[in-house]
């Protein structure tokens, strides 16, 4: 058999990005080269290099969503050029957003009323989320200080020894100080009886975990409500709770749908929970709802009109993909309240990390 063609103008080699100049001298590493190079060749570096990283769809100990429907890929590879922050231009997105809220905060019982809106936000992820929430309890125990006469330069917050990190970044960048409370050999969670012994009248809420990063075991939210209740008659210092919910907020009403964990316990003020965790969304989106307008103090939100309207925003960062928002929607609506399948996928997962 006789080869019709040997070689042609644009094949000069198997693959002539191998044998371009380009890929044969390296990159300076940490500075911009001097020149540009072809389209193809900067991907075809950047892609061989990227393959020594994990594959996503082997990783199951970090418990971020590695994979999503092809229909939801494709939504999301359409809004990836949407700025969500240009509320006047992206309505339709603006407005997936709020439906999420609404969605979460019914599946959290907040108590609203049949046409009344929930209060919350979307954000990059629980960390963000929890980094507003603990500001909406600052801000809200010091208001409360100042109204009495009463000094508000030492506030703190009780949380188990086994926070994620971000509870820690929180207290840190925010200048709270952190109480943990001690875990101990066989109980790896916050004991109730000791956190609400912990608590003073500086303190401004008690972090529980919804799912603990250290073993995914759910805090005794409502034992921990109860004995509050107890301490705030008694006191009159009204301290609240805040379920950390990252990665049980998707599980619990779910799998557990009669645990009262979420706003049927009425110190639960505010709630986080990550949309990338089991909210089955690639990294990118968490989210944070209050129980009432009360609960988010009207001072930490600001009202930008440049962009056209007056847009309410009360989030750290200004900038951000709408992607994460329209899979969110996607997978609220997709799968409903029902998630037979989903439940079944999530708890198999769950007894096979365990
Ligand atoms: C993952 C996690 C966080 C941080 O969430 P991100 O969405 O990754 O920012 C906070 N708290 C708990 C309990 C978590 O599991």
């Amino acid at each position: 058999m006789v080869l019709s063609r040997a070689s042609s103008d644009t094949d000069v080699s198997v693959h002539s990005t191998f044998a371009s100049r380009y890929v044969r001298s390296s990159l300076p590493r940490y500075r911009m080269p001097e020149n540009s190079i072809p389209k193809e060749a900067a991907y075809q570096i950047i892609n061989d290099e990227l393959m020594l990283d994990g594959n996503p769809r082997l990783n199951l100990a970090s418990f971020v969503t590695t994979w999503m429907e092809p229909e939801c890929d494709k939504l999301i590879m359409a809004s990836i050029n949407k700025n969500y922050v240009d509320m006047d231009e992206y309505p339709v997105t603006t407005d997936l957003q709020n439906r999420c809220v609404n969605m979460i905060a019914h599946l959290f019982h907040a108590p609203l009323g049949e046409s009344e809106t929930a209060v919350g936000v979307g954000t990059v992820g629980s960390s963000e989320a929890i980094m507003l929430a603990g500001l909406a309890f600052k801000r809200r125990w010091q208001n409360k200080r100042k109204a009495e006469g009463k000094p508000f330069d030492k506030p703190n917050i009780i949380t188990g020894a086994n926070v994620q990190v971000c509870w820690e970044k929180f207290a840190r960048y925010f200048e709270v100080e952190l109480k943990e409370v001690k875990l101990r050999e066989g109980y790896y969670v916050m004991d109730p009886e000791q956190a609400v012994e912990m608590v003073d009248e500086n303190t401004i809420c008690v972090a529980a975990i919804l799912g603990s990063t250290l073993n995914g075991e759910f805090e005794d939210v409502k034992r921990i409500n109860d004995l509050l209740e107890e301490k705030n008659k008694q006191t009159g210092w009204e301290t609240p709770i805040h379920v950390d919910a990252a990665s049980g907020g998707f599980i619990a009403p779910f799998l557990y749908p009669e645990l009262e964990w979420d706003f049927r316990l009425p110190w639960v003020k505010s709630i986080n929970v990550s949309g990338h965790k089991y909210g089955l969304v690639y990294p990118g989106i968490g989210w944070c709802v209050w129980r009432t307008k009360e609960d988010l103090p009207d001072e930490l939100i600001f009202h930008i009109n440049y962009l056209g309207s007056d847009q309410p925003t009360f989030t750290l960062n200004f900038s951000k993909g709408s992607s994460q928002v329209i899979g969110q929607y996607y997978q609220l609506i997709r799968h409903g309240i029902e998630v037979t399948s989903l439940v079944i996928f999530i708890r198999s997962n769950i007894e096979f990390l365990r």
